[in-house]
């Protein structure tokens, strides 16, 4: 596997868990095959955090958003100010954005009025948006289906294959993290298994849900590998053939030239 090059499409780098080092892990990583990644915001001052780590870490490319986590919290003008971090050469995407209902967080109409605000305005910029969904699927289609973004990935994907098959109808791409190495789930594999070839992303959302066999340690995108190798397992692919098609559609999905 050391020849192989993967990208990592969702990494918190900019999370305190990395605060002291992540140079090095980043350094690390690439040494390891992991050669790009996603940094991906969850409130303002994290997302400026993720662009400004993208000016040194190379290979790295920042997601500028509100999360579902914070949006009770967000000030009035959140929405120009995600606008203005946008207009910033290093994003592309917003995110991360979306509807938390697993975790009692905060009102559910204030998550879906900044999801659609967000939602909107990545279309407005022409960005692909990065979506956190958890036991939220009704409203979560609903929504989709109204805004129709242009591009974008559901993000550490656990949901139903029904929903799922949705998401692929709309144009969206749907990422994978190290839950696949240790799930026992019957329909995360099933999705796993059908997410056509050209919207497969991996992703380790460090620094949480290591994968297996580190779980339980701070989770660093080196561990992308493990993600990789069970995905492929689970759809009886060569692990090379993940890293190169993965590769090549976070390229796709994000515009990113190389
Ligand atoms: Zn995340």
């Amino acid at each position: 596997m050391a020849t192989l090059r993967f990208f990592d499409s969702h990494t918190h780098l900019n999370s305190p868990a990395f605060e002291k080092d992540c140079d090095r892990i980043w350094e690390e990583s690439r040494q390891s095959g992991v050669e790009s990644a996603i940094i991906v915001g969850y409130d303002l001052a994290n997302s400026e955090r993720a662009i400004e780590l993208c000016r040194r870490l190379r290979g790295t490319y920042a997601a500028v958003g509100v999360s579902p986590h914070d949006s009770v919290k967000a000030p009035e003008d959140y929405l120009d100010r995600i606008r203005f971090l946008a207009q910033d050469a290093a994003v592309v995407a917003i995110g991360e954005i979306g509807l938390e209902y697993h975790h009692p967080i905060g009102r559910h109409d204030i998550q879906q009025k900044l999801f659609q605000e967000q939602v909107a305005l990545a279309k407005e910029l022409d960005l692909p948006i990065i979506v956190h969904s958890r036991e939220c699927e009704s409203d979560l289609v609903a929504i989709l289906t109204e805004q129709k973004p242009r591009r974008g990935v559901l993000h550490c994907y656990t949901g139903s294959l029904q929903t799922m098959e949705i998401a692929i109808e709309l144009g969206l791409h749907i990422s994978f993290s190290g839950i696949v190495t240790f799930s026992k789930d019957e329909s995360l594999r099933q999705c796993v298994a059908d997410t056509p070839t050209n919207r497969l992303l991996i992703e380790t959302d460090c620094p949480y849900l290591a994968p297996s066999p580190h779980r339980g340690k701070r989770c660093v995108p080196q561990y992308l590998i493990h993600i990789a190798e069970s995905v492929a397992a689970i759809r009886q692919n060569a692990p090379h053939v993940i890293a190169d098609s993965t590769f090549q559609n976070a390229l796709d999905l994000f515009k990113i030239e190389q």
